[in-house]
């Protein structure tokens, strides 16, 4: 122990990355890496070329960045207008700001809302895991409660008491991902109904890292609850996870406490001018979705029809599943890592967590070599 840290962080676990880099083989031969939501595909060869270019002859690296983000705000503020279907000027840069992954936003949200005390947050179990990681490096405290077993709809009666209950101190931001990490639902209209009957004193973080995959979006109602937050990122549909690029759109006099809240320079040129490639290109780079959803559907049929899963519906770019046959928590703890480990053995990363298995839905290819080791592990732990 070392005296002078704080001795909360003493039991904390951190977020679990990639694996990979403790080896002398690249990750990138060693496995299909299904196990953290990525896209399958890099950016396209002529848009690294403009990047390259954009390198070499307009950064200087001896430079400050742009501290200021506006560019990329007004073309960000414009594709979240044009993919939500309204008027060109109803969200503009006053309505934007951008992190350092959507991780620094998280954290920025966690700062301006609860730090010191001042709050606790609430979350919905399992979800992404970064809200409750980052509360806790901040001696933030989080209120978690549970999910249907059917739907993984949140359970709003448990969630409502927590905020009706004494907490200390009071929950002041509620975190839900919309569809959620790792279980690919979309929030019911229940759920919506609920956020939307929150009163304005609360923070409601509304996380859409997979818009993208889902075309589900609750940005349109910041304008009747100034006290909502979308949140996106370039990491998954934008091949630019990277780069380290996350937005959110908010009312304008909140993204004015987040831009205080962030550092100056959170930005590295070279990911301001990734991201502002890749929102001018995202035709092109969109255009990949369609085949992936259609894999996702494939797979999630196939996978149906193991007896051995459960595999529920997914509107991401990501398949959830549990096992059917086994009855205690902890045997089926046990079958998921075992799982986990022959996948990873026989070459593909998948995540375990939530109690359950979490499989991003790669490229074709990628796709049908994990059925089939999927179904190859599925015999052979059987038969053990
Ligand atoms: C992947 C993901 C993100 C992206 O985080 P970045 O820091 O922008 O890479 C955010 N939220 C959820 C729920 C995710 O699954």
């Amino acid at each position: 122990m070392l005296p002078y840290i704080r001795q909360d962080l003493a039991q904390f676990s951190a977020y679990k990355p990639h694996p990979g880099s403790d080896s002398d083989v690249p990750v990138a031969t060693q496995f299909d890496r299904l196990d953290t939501n990525e896209s399958p595909y890099d950016l396209p060869h002529e848009l690294k070329q403009k990047l390259a270019w954009t390198y070499q002859e307009l950064i200087e690296t001896n430079r400050y960045p742009d501290g200021g983000h506006e560019e990329l705000k007004q073309a960000i503020a414009d594709y979240v207008n044009e993919s939500a279907h309204i008027t060109s000027s109803t969200f503009t840069s006053e309505n934007i700001s951008i992190g350092n992954g959507s991780d620094e936003l998280i954290r920025s949200l966690l700062i301006a809302s609860c730090l010191g005390g001042n709050g606790s947050i609430l979350v919905a179990s399992p979800t992404f895991s970064m809200y409750a990681i980052l509360a806790q490096t901040l001696g933030i405290n989080v209120v978690t409660v549970g999910r249907s077993e059917e739907n993984f709809a949140i359970d709003l009666k448990a969630a409502q008491s927590a905020l009706e209950s004494p907490q200390n101190p009071a929950i002041r931001a509620i975190f839900v991902v919309h569809p959620n990490s790792p279980t690919a639902n979309a929030l019911t209209d229940a759920e919506i109904a609920w956020l939307k009957s929150l009163p304005e004193h609360l923070l409601v973080i509304i996380d859409e890292a997979y818009f993208e995959f889902s075309q589900n979006t609750l940005v349109t109602e910041i304008q009747q609850h100034p006290n909502w937050v979308i949140m996106r990122t370039f990491s998954k549909a934008f091949r630019l996870a990277a780069m380290r690029v996350g937005y959110c759109i908010a009312h304008p006099e909140l993204i004015t406490v987040l831009e205080k809240v962030r550092l100056p320079y959170n930005l590295p040129s070279f990911s301001l001018a990734a991201a502002l490639l890749a929102i001018q290109n995202r035709q092109l780079l969109l255009d990949t979705i369609p085949q992936t959803l259609e894999e996702r559907n494939n797979l999630q049929t196939i996978l149906a029809q193991q007896p051995q899963l459960k595999v529920w519906h997914s509107a991401a770019n990501f398949i959830y599943l549990r096992p059917r046959i086994i009855n205690t928590s902890i045997e089926i703890e046990g079958y998921l890592s075992k799982l986990t480990e022959e996948l990873k053995a026989n070459g593909t990363l998948v995540r375990h967590t939530g109690g359950g298995l979490r499989i991003t839905v790669g490229s074709p290819e990628e796709n049908t070599r994990t059925l089939k080791r999927i179904q190859a592990v599925l015999a052979q732990l059987n038969s053990d």
